[in-house]
């Protein structure tokens, strides 16, 4: 009876839905991202996908 609606899950829903997961075709590695143009962490390419 202490819950107050729970404001932790909310934000936390908020930042999966802003950041999507990415795939990047140079280097198979998967990352998040919350930007339209996502770039590579590991290898800096544009080229990823949408996963
Ligand atoms: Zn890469």
């Amino acid at each position: 009876m202490c819950s107050t609606g729970g404001g932790p899950d909310v934000e936390w829903n908020e930042r999966l839905k802003a950041s999507k997961r990415y795939r990047c075709k140079d280097c198979e590695q998967t990352f998040e991202s919350p930007s339209k143009r996502p770039m590579c962490p590991s290898c800096q390419s544009e080229d990823v996908e949408a996963v």
